[in-house]
C-alpha cells in the first residue's frame, strides 16, 4: 500500500472498496497521545467500580452491535459469518470480564519488621496497541480492553487493512459514556503512525501483535525507551496424532483452515504416527474436498478468502505448480482465493515445515514414537499452539509437558478463551494476554512500607 494519507478498505471476497479512511500522520499520534494523557488522568482517578461499570455498559452497547460489527468484519476481513459473530461476541464477553477485574486489582500485605508493607497494582498510563488484520476486532479487543480496565488510556493502530470494526468499537465506547479520547483508534501505515507510537515517550507500554520480524523491529525501538511490550507473534504449530487416536477428530481440517489460515494458532504441521499415515492421507484427501469455499456472508461458507493479493502471493510462493499435494477447491473470479491444502511431500526443514505461510496450507510429516514426535514438534523456532491427540493418558500428558508452546490442547483444537492465559515461547512471542493475569501486565507494583514504630524523638 502507498503512503498516501488514505487507506483503501477492500472486500477481500469481490476486491471492491468498502471504505476509506484517513491515516494518521506522526503528528496526529502525537496529538492522539497527549489527549490520552489528559483522559487517563480523570480515568484511574475514579473509583474502581465506576470504571467498572462504564466497562459494563460499553459490552452491552457491543451486544446490541454484534450484528452490525459481525457484519462489518466479514466485509472487510472476508471472515465467515459464523467467525465474525463470534469475535464480536469474544469483544462483548472480554468487556464483562476485564470490568470485574477493575474491582479485583489486588495488592499484598507482605509481613515485614517495624511496620506494614503493602503493593499497589498502578496503572502505566497510555498503552499503545499495535494490531493485525487476521482478527482486527478480537485482538484490538485483547490489548485494548484489560488496560482500561486496569486504569490506563489506550491509542490503537489497527492494521491498514482492517481499521472498520476497530472504529467502530471506539465509537460504541463513546456512546456507552466512557470518557472522550480514553480509547483512540488511529488508522494508519505501520511504518509511519505503527513507529511513532512505539517511539513516542508518553506512550508507556507497546501491545504488538503481527509477524515475528515486525516485532523484533518493535522490541529493538521500545528497548531504547526500556519500555515495557507484550508480543504476540507468529507460529507454526504441530498437531501431534498418535495412531490411537480418534483420527477423524485429530485430522480435522478446521484445525489449520480456520479464518483460512490466516491464525497464529494454526496447526500447520500436522505429525502423525507413520503406521496409520495412509489412513490419514486417504481421510484429508476427502475432507478437503468437502470443504465449503466461497462468499464468506452466505451462512452454508466455511472458509472465505485471503486477506489481500500480497497475502495470497505469499501463501501460493509455498505451493508450486505440480508439488505433490491434496487439495480442494476454490472459486474462480474477483477475491483472494486460496483452496485448502496439505503438502504431502515436504520435508521437517523444508521452507513450508519450518515457515509461517499464514494461509490455507499444512505440511503432513510421519514420526516413528513418541520421542521422535516430540522432537519433531520442537523442531522449529515457534511455541505458541500445538495439540496432541492419544488415548494413552501418561503420553498426553508427558507429551504435553515436553512440547514447548504456550497454548497446547490435548485432545482438541482449542487455543483461545478470553479467561486462560495466552501467548508464545521463543518467537512466537513474550508475555501473555488474556487469563486471570491480564490486568497485571497493563500495572506497575509499587511497594510501600508503613513504620509503625513513630517518628524519630
Ligand atoms: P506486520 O507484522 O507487519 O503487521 C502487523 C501490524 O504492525 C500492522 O498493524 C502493521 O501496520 C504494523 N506495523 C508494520 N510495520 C510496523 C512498524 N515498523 N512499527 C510498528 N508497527 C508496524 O504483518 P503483515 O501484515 O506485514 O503480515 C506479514 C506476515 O506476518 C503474514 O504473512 C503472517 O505470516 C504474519 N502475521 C502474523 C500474525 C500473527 O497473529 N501471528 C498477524 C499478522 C501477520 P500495517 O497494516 O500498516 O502494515
Amino acid at each position: 500500500m502507498s503512503d498516501a494519507d488514505e487507506l483503501q478498505v477492500l472486500n477481500p471476497a469481490t476486491e471492491e472498496v468498502v471504505a476509506t479512511v484517513p491515516a494518521a500522520s506522526e503528528q496526529d499520534v502525537a496529538a492522539a497521545v497527549a489527549r490520552a494523557v489528559r483522559a487517563q488522568t480523570g480515568w484511574a482517578a475514579l473509583a474502581p467500580a465506576d470504571r467498572a461499570r462504564l466497562l459494563r455498559r460499553f459490552a452491552d452497547t457491543v451486544d446490541a452491535h454484534t450484528e452490525e460489527l459481525a457484519r462489518l468484519e466479514v466485509r472487510e476481513a472476508g471472515h465467515t459469518l459464523g467467525n465474525a459473530r463470534w469475535e464480536a461476541g469474544n469483544a462483548r464477553d472480554l468487556l464483562h470480564y476485564a470490568a470485574g477485574g477493575a474491582e479485583r486489582l489486588l495488592g499484598r500485605q507482605i509481613p515485614v519488621p517495624g511496620g506494614w508493607d503493602v503493593t499497589f497494582q498502578e496503572p502505566l498510563g497510555v498503552v499503545g496497541v499495535i494490531a493485525p488484520w487476521n482478527f482486527p476486532m478480537p485482538i484490538a479487543a485483547w490489548g485494548s480492553f484489560p488496560a482500561l480496565a486496569a486504569g490506563n488510556a489506550v491509542v490503537l493502530k489497527p492494521a491498514e487493512t482492517t481499521p472498520l470494526t476497530a472504529l467502530r468499537l471506539a465509537e460504541l465506547a463513546l456512546a456507552a459514556g466512557l470518557p472522550e479520547h480514553l480509547f483512540q483508534v488511529l488508522p494508519g501505515h505501520g511504518h509511519i503512525a505503527g513507529r511513532a507510537l512505539v517511539d513516542h515517550p508518553d506512550v508507556a507500554k507497546i501491545v504488538f501483535t503481527g509477524s515475528t520480524r515486525t516485532g523484533r523491529e518493535v522490541m529493538e525501538r521500545c528497548a531504547r525507551l526500556v519500555k515495557p511490550v507484550t508480543l504476540e507473534l507468529g507460529g507454526k504449530s504441530p498437531n501431534v496424532v498418535f495412531a490411537d487416536a480418534d483420527l477423524r477428530t485429530a485430522l480435522d481440517p478446521f484445525s489449520f483452515l480456520d479464518n483460512s489460515g490466516q491464525d497464529c494458532c494454526a496447526r500447520t504441521r500436522i505429525l502423525v504416527q507413520e503406521t496409520v499415515l495412509d489412513e490419514a492421507r486417504a481421510f484429508l484427501a476427502d475432507a478437503l474436498a468437502a470443504v465449503v469455499v466461497g462468499d464468506p456472508a452466505d451462512g452454508k461458507t466455511q472458509m472465505g478468502p485471503l486477506i489481500s493479493a500480497a497475502q495470497r502471493d505469499r501463501v501460493r510462493s509455498y505451493v508450486p505448480d505440480g508439488a505433490p499435494a491434496l487439495r480442494g477447491g476454490a472459486p474462480d473470479g474477483p477475491g483472494f482465493w486460496f483452496p485448502p491444502t496439505v503438502l504431502t511431500g515436504e520435508r521437517h526443514d523444508s521452507p513450508a515445515a519450518r515457515e509461517e505461510i499464514f494461509g490455507p496450507v499444512a505440511v503432513l510429516l510421519p514420526f516413528t514414537d513418541e520421542q521422535d514426535a516430540i522432537r519433531l514438534a520442537n523442531d522449529t523456532p515457534y511455541g505458541l499452539s500445538g495439540s496432541v491427540w492419544t488415548r494413552d493418558l501418561g503420553r498426553a500428558l508427558r507429551v504435553s509437558q515436553a512440547v514447548r508452546a504456550g497454548n497446547l490442547s490435548v485432545n482438541s483444537h482449542s487455543s483461545v478463551r478470553y479467561w486462560t492465559p495466552f501467548g508464545g515461547y521463543r518467537q512466537s512471542g513474550l508475555g501473555r494476554e488474556l487469563g486471570p493475569d491480564a490486568l497485571t501486565a497493563f500495572t506497575e507494583t509499587k511497594n510501600v512500607f508503613i513504620s509503625t514504630e513513630g517518628p524519630a524523638q
